[in-house]
């Protein structure tokens, strides 16, 4: 969806739902809409400054029903207030302005991360990854979870790397690995958490 697009839809819901009968609506009002530059969820509520802010990578990325979604929820916390995370109070609101009340959006498609874990076993690049690096990424300890249990490399996308991040040369299989769009099963929504 384009991130013009997604403001104009998300001031619209936000005068839709502030006229809603619905206790603390009407406070939506004097509330703002911002876009940031967050890679693995969709939403945030800022309580201090009145501003909800969508994630513009995932915006784009998305149709306009997973944006829409996400605005709804977020304006549900407007409404309910701070500290009640997803709790009864906020489901509650969310149904009644029209969003799942679930912290988590299905079937969204996030950006790849730019670091990712291959398996010197199955041969895969694994879904997921990190956005950043870390010394863990650098130790050679890491293994494929579940039935494989193969030993995993990871690797720097953004350069044409020829040894894993610990240092192990990357095989002609692993430099070749696709690490395209990620379509996660679950992606949290917010970060939001009650008090
Ligand atoms: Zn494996
Ligand atoms: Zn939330």
């Amino acid at each position: 969806m384009n991130p013009d697009d997604a403001l104009d839809l998300a001031y619209a819901e936000r005068d839709r739902i502030a006229c809603l009968d619905l206790a603390g609506a009407p406070r939506a009002f004097g509330w703002r809409v911002e876009l940031d530059r967050a890679k693995r969820r969709l939403g945030l509520t800022r309580y201090d400054d009145q501003v909800v802010s969508l994630s513009r990578h995932l915006i784009v990325l998305n149709p306009q029903s997973a944006v829409l979604e996400t605005i709804r929820h977020e304006w549900a916390h407007a409404v309910v207030g701070e500290g009640v995370g997803h709790g009864p109070t906020w489901r509650h609101v969310a149904i009644v302005v029209g969003a799942s009340p679930t912290r988590l959006a299905h079937d969204v498609v996030a950006p790849p991360a730019r670091y990712r874990a291959w398996c010197t076993r199955c041969q895969q690049v694994l879904p997921g990854g990190r956005h950043r690096t870390s010394a863990a990424l650098r130790r050679p300890t890491w293994t494929h979870t579940g039935r494989c249990r193969g030993p995993l490399l990871w690797i720097d996308t953004h350069n044409n790397a020829r040894a894993a991040l610990d240092g192990t040369p990357l095989p002609p299989d692993a430099q070749a690995a696709p690490t395209t769009l990620d379509h996660p099963a679950n992606v949290d929504i917010d970060r939001q958490v009650a008090s």
